[in-house]
């Protein structure tokens, strides 16, 4: 397995193609773990990140086990691709290893991300040149999207320090944030191309997608589980309905004015 997964990382490499590797329930994620430590020591060299491990804010041990990683990147040299989500697996998995209440993972979340984002990560040695860290931020959240966003954002207009941060969704979920950072993404590539500004470009957000890729039967056990859970996600788009009921009623209410001011006219 780990020769088939080594010429299937080769295979990427060629094409330019990075690799996240998801994060499952504790039992099975310390093998994980080492397989994508063994990963990213070959591939995240260069200050490239081409590997990503994932780790799962709701677990009371993950601000330590990121430390763990990032201890070694920094004695070693390679660059840390990491993913960070909030854990799917809450139904499944043993209850005390997860924080008591959802506010604190909310924290811990918002927590690592301010960290690694102000190169301020507690624990690491002062002395050494800080690690090349890379962040996915696979979330639905808005908060901690915008919390990301603004925090990156003053740090960049500051000329201070900073990790290259990304943002993940999950297709057909979350759609009005990721559509919120495509805005973000083309109002400020405009004022680059204007003013030719090496910051503007800095301060625009790389927002991507995840999809399932096969065929209906393949991808629907993996939709399913998408959607359970995403519940959180799911009732927060009751706003989301709400804004585009309005929207459909102001468009009826102006296309039946014009057709009465078309009428009267005539
Ligand atoms: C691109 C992408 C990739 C993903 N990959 C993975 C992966 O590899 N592995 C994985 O495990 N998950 C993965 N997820 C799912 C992720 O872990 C979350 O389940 C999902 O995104 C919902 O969390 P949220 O950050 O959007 O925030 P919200 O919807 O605001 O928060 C919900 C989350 O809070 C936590 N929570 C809920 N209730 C409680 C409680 N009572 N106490 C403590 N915590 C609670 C749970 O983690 C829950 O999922 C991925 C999500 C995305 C968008």
């Amino acid at each position: 397995m780990w020769t088939e997964m080594l010429s299937l990382c080769h295979a990427a490499k060629a094409k330019d193609i990075r690799v996240w590797i998801d994060a499952e329930q504790q039992d099975l994620q310390p093998t994980i773990d080492e397989w994508t430590l063994l990963l990213m020591r070959e591939f995240n060299r260069n200050g490239q990140a081409f590997m990503y491990n994932t780790f799962q804010a709701y677990l009371k041990v993950t601000p330590r086990n990121i430390l763990k990683y990032l201890k070694i990147a920094q004695d070693e040299g390679w660059t840390m691709g990491i993913k960070l989500v909030r854990g799917a697996y809450i139904a499944t998995e043993r209850r005390d290893l997860i924080h008591a209440t959802i506010e604190e993972t909310h924290e811990a979340y918002n927590g690592i991300v301010e960290d690694l984002l102000r190169q301020q990560y507690p624990g690491l040695d002062e002395k050494k040149r800080y690690p090349e860290v890379a962040l996915m931020l696979a979330s639905h959240n808005e908060t901690s999207i915008k919390n990301a966003y603004s925090i990156q954002k003053s740090l960049i207009e500051q000329g201070k320090p900073t990790i290259k941060l990304e943002y993940g969704q999950l297709q057909g979920m979350a759609d009005e944030i990721s559509c919120g950072l495509l805005q973000l993404c083309q109002r400020s590539g405009k004022e680059a191309a204007e003013k030719q500004n090496e910051m503007e470009d800095k301060l625009r957000p790389r927002a991507f997608k995840c999809l399932a890729w096969g065929s209906t039967q393949e991808c629907l056990q993996f939709l399913l589980r998408r959607v359970k859970e995403n519940g959180d996600a799911v009732s927060r788009t009751g706003a989301w309905v709400m804004g585009f009921r309005s929207e459909i009623w102001r468009r009826m209410k102006a296309s039946f004015g014009a057709d009465w001011g078309f009428y009267l006219d005539y």
